[in-house]
């Protein structure tokens, strides 16, 4: 057993999470715990303070191979999606959603603990989400409908059936590790699928947590399966599994063409929510006080640390000085701090060390390749320095040639850049090989419908940033992604559509 101990600067942990975080973390597999067959595990930390919360089990291909026959089974039993009416499936994946409200302030901890945002944060948005997103799943049970198609053929019936996949290896990322597992697991259950979760080896506490909640509401066992561990080994292994029907997949956008490519020998479906380099465009006509606080939280939201950050900032040229001040006094104002601090800051750290890396590297091409820094830049010190915590930065004399004005940083990092014309500003914002979202800020109800018609991205916000919602489509354009999760457009991801011929004359 480990002795935790946390800074006294932290709100009381719950017994709960402490009682958690001191026991044994194996793999949930068939309705069991287990340990990796190779006794493998790792290390997650905080990190707000860079310390060990818990050693993890690291599932290794044959893990995963024993998880995909479990899961397998379960399916060919038919004990979820055949035994059990759309009407019981429902009951059960909102009695889930019911268990994670009333287990909200564990696994708000847990992930405030194991990524570093801000617990009220976790707790006001992610797991209030992630609960929202199983009652509209849950809904989707009684309602996944076949059609009757009038064919060309005398004297022959033709409709379809729309069926489950399977068995669904489910791989996510630490920025939202609980929502970002909703959103897939709930739609693939609705559908009648059994799954496995493979949570972000950063961030794989609530998973965990959620497997105990599966087994409270009374799933079969198989339905719900977690394997911890690492991508290139779990991770991997799901995606090359001859057993599993689909991979449902949230990351990044190199790791996206790795499983594409080990995917290719069993020809599996895969769905693909990416990152992006969104473009959010400010016009001189738009309401500004909206609009700056606006972009500063649609870039600094969860640290930058958001698929659809909106990192590429367009200002028209006749305001760019003044919302640049607008947006430095905003961000000069944002309180950086440890997730889990008494005194809530409005930022915690970013994720891990590497990332930590990463950003910082970025930060370093901007200024090499003649960017400035208007604030931020630097890794925060102090009390702070044992944590991965970044400043918010804004950078200006920016080209959108230029590195940092290319790539997704996945930090709080914004590029600011002035624009002249409505067809300039279009063209610039479209030359990206992304395209997750997109948004301006305009009072011009013709630049309003022209941009979201025009812009390359699957969510367009209009004089708003960051709003999704169950039952709104979402997902990527070009390189940010194949398919959309959300709304009923996820339900096609997650069934097959069967097409039944009866000849009756
Ligand atoms: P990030 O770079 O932001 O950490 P990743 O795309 O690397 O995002 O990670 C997202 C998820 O993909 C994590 O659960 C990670 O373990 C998993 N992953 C990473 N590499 C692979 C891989 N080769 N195959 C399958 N999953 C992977
Ligand atoms: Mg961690």
């Amino acid at each position: 057993m480990n002795m935790l101990t946390f800074p006294d600067t932290y709100v009381e942990i719950l017994p709960e999470v402490r009682d958690f975080l001191a026991g044994k973390h194996q793999l949930y597999i068939g309705g069991r715990w287990q340990s990796a067959l190779s006794g493998a595990t790792f290390e997650t930390i905080d990190p707000s303070t860079g310390r060990l919360l818990a050693h993890i089990a690291s599932a290794q291909a044959e893990d995963v191979d024993v998880a995909v026959r479990a899961a397998r089974a379960t399916f060919d039993s038919g004990a979820w999606h055949l035994k059990l009416t759309p009407s019981e499936r429902g009951k059960l994946i909102w009695k889930l959603a019911d268990l994670i409200e009333e287990h909200a302030p564990i696994l708000a901890q847990l992930d405030a603990l194991d990524n570093g945002k801000p617990v009220t944060k976790a707790r006001n948005v992610d797991v209030p989400l992630s609960a929202e997103h199983f009652r509209y799943y849950a809904g989707w049970t009684t309602k996944i409908e076949g059609a009757t198609i009038p064919v060309n053929t005398q004297g022959m019936f033709n409709y379809t059936l729309r069926e489950p996949v399977g068995v669904c290896g489910l791989i996510v990322p630490w920025n939202y590790p609980l929502l970002m597992a909703a959103w897939k697991i709930a739609p693939a259950l609705a559908a009648g699928n059994c799954i496995i979760l493979k949570p972000a080896e950063q961030t794989p506490l609530s998973a965990l947590y959620l497997a105990r909640l599966f087994e409270e509401a009374g799933f079969p066992p198989g339905v719900f399966n977690v394997l911890t561990g690492f991508g290139e080994t779990a991770g991997a292994a799901l995606v090359a599994h001859p057993g599993i029907n689909k991979v449902g997949f949230t990351g990044s956008v190199g790791v996206a063409k790795t499983i594409l490519r080990n995917s290719a020998d069993t020809l599996k479906r895969v769905s693909l929510e990416l990152g992006g380099k969104s473009p959010n465009i400010i016009f001189a006509d738009a309401d500004l006080e909206q609009a700056v606080v606006g972009a500063t939280w649609a870039i600094f939201g969860n640290n930058g640390q958001s698929c659809t950050a909106g990192s590429r900032l367009y200002i028209q040229r006749n305001i760019y000085d003044r919302v640049l001040t607008g947006m430095s006094d905003q961000a000069a104002k944002i309180r950086v701090g440890m997730g889990m601090q008494i005194d809530q800051p409005d930022l915690g750290p970013v994720v891990s060390q590497e990332q930590l890396e990463t950003v910082m590297g970025f930060i370093e091409a901007g200024y090499n390749h003649g960017g400035k820094s208007v604030i931020g830049g630097k890794r925060v010190g102090g009390a702070l320095a044992q944590g991965y915590f970044i400043e918010p930065t804004i950078f200006v004399d920016v080209q959108d040639h230029m590195k940092i004005a290319r790539e997704e940083i996945f930090g709080p990092v914004v590029c600011a850049m002035p624009f002249d014309d409505a067809d300039e500003v279009l063209r610039r914002a479209n030359e990206t090989p992304y395209g997750l979202a997109a948004g301006l800020w305009t009072r011009d109800l013709q630049t309003a419908h022209r941009f979201a018609a025009q812009m390359q991205a699957g969510t367009i916000w209009v004089n708003t940033w960051g709003d999704t919602d169950a039952a709104s489509p979402f997902g990527g354009y070009k390189q940010s992604g194949h398919g959309r999760e959300m709304g009923k457009e996820a339900i096609d991801l997650y069934t097959e559509v069967k097409s039944v011929w009866i000849k009756t004359g």
